[in-house]
C-alpha cells in the first residue's frame, strides 16, 4: 500500500497497475470461493485435498493424515498395492452444509464418489413436526474418511455390496487401532448376499455382520484370500465363483464355515 502515497512520473502506471493486480486478485478469490463451495480452509497431503471450515474439521484432517501410513501398511496386506494416482477431494460438511447434500441429508455419515469423498463432521439431528428431535450417534469422520478411501481403492473391482462395505469398514476400524474389535454375524451369510436386504433391513446391522463375515473369511483363509478376491473379481457376474477360485473349496462349504 505504500506505493500508492508515492509520488512520481510513474505514479499513475503504478496506481493501475496496482488496481489492475487487485480486480485479478478478487477474481481469484471468487473463482476460489465458487470453486470451493463456502469452505474457507484447504489442506494438501499426496493426493488429496480437503476442504473444510472450522477448528474441529481442521483436527479431523489431521488425525486422517496421522494415520495414512497405519492404514497403507493394513490396507496393502488385505487388498494388494494400490496406489491412488487420482486427486482426490474430501469436502467436510457440518449440519447446515450437510442439509443441502442431496446424500448427506438422507442421514449417512459420508459417501464416495467420481474422486470426491464427503464427510458429514457434526452430530445429525433431525428435528420432529412437533420439536422433538431425533440424534443420531456423533460422527466419527476418520473413521468414515478410511471406509470411502477404501471404496475408492477398490472401485473398479465390480464387489458386491457385502464384500465392499464389509471390507471398507474392517480396514476403517483396523486402522483406527482397533485390531481385536469383535463383531458379531448377526444376520446369515445367505441374507447379506441378497442385494434386496440392502434395501430392507437396518443398515447397522447389514455393515456390522458384514465385516464379520471379512473378518472370518480373513481368519480361516488368511489375508491373501482377500487379494484374490478382489483380483479375481473385476468382469465377473458370478460372484460364488471368484469366492470358490480365490478360496479353493466349493461355495456351500464356503457357506458352512463362514454360518458356524
Ligand atoms: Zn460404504
Amino acid at each position: 500500500m505504500s506505493l500508492l502515497t508515492k509520488r512520481s512520473s510513474t505514479g499513475d502506471i503504478v496506481k493501475g497497475g496496482i488496481i489492475g493486480f487487485m480486480i485479478v486478485g478478487v477474481l481469484a478469490v471468487a473463482a476460489h470461493l465458487y470453486t470451493n463451495y463456502g469452505y474457507s480452509k484447504s489442506a494438501r497431503f499426496n493426493n488429496l485435498t480437503f476442504y473444510y471450515s472450522d477448528e474441529v474439521q481442521e483436527n479431523y484432517v489431521k488425525t486422517i493424515q496421522s494415520k495414512m501410513s497405519e492404514y497403507i501398511l493394513i490396507a496393502e496386506k488385505v487388498i494388494g498395492e494400490k496406489i491412488a494416482f487420482d486427486r482426490i477431494r474430501i469436502n467436510l460438511k457440518n449440519n447446515k452444509m450437510a442439509q443441502k447434500d442431496t446424500v448427506l441429508s438422507k442421514g449417512v455419515y459420508g459417501y464416495y464418489s467420481n474422486n470426491i469423498i464427503v464427510l458429514r463432521s457434526e452430530r445429525y439431528v433431525i428435528e420432529g413436526p412437533r420439536g422433538d428431535a431425533v440424534f443420531y450417534s456423533p460422527p466419527d469422520p476418520v473413521k468414515t474418511f478410511y471406509h470411502e478411501y477404501t471404496h475408492y481403492l477398490t472401485k473398479d473391482s465390480g464387489l458386491p455390496r457385502w464384500f465392499s462395505e464389509g471390507l471398507a469398514e474392517y480396514l476403517a476400524y483396523k486402522t483406527l487401532g482397533q485390531k481385536d474389535r469383535k463383531v458379531l454375524s448377526t444376520i446369515k451369510f445367505n441374507l447379506i448376499v441378497d442385494e434386496k436386504n440392502w434395501e430392507t433391513q437396518d443398515k447397522n446391522l447389514l455393515y456390522g455382520a458384514s465385516e464379520a463375515y471379512i473378518n472370518k473369511i480373513i481368519t480361516q483363509w488368511g489375508e491373501e484370500s482377500i487379494q484374490r478376491i478382489i483380483t479375481e473379481s473385476p468382469g465377473t457376474t458370478d460372484f460364488t465363483m471368484v469366492l470358490e477360485r480365490a478360496i479353493g473349496i466349493p461355495y456351500l462349504e464356503i457357506v458352512n464355515v463362514l454360518s458356524k
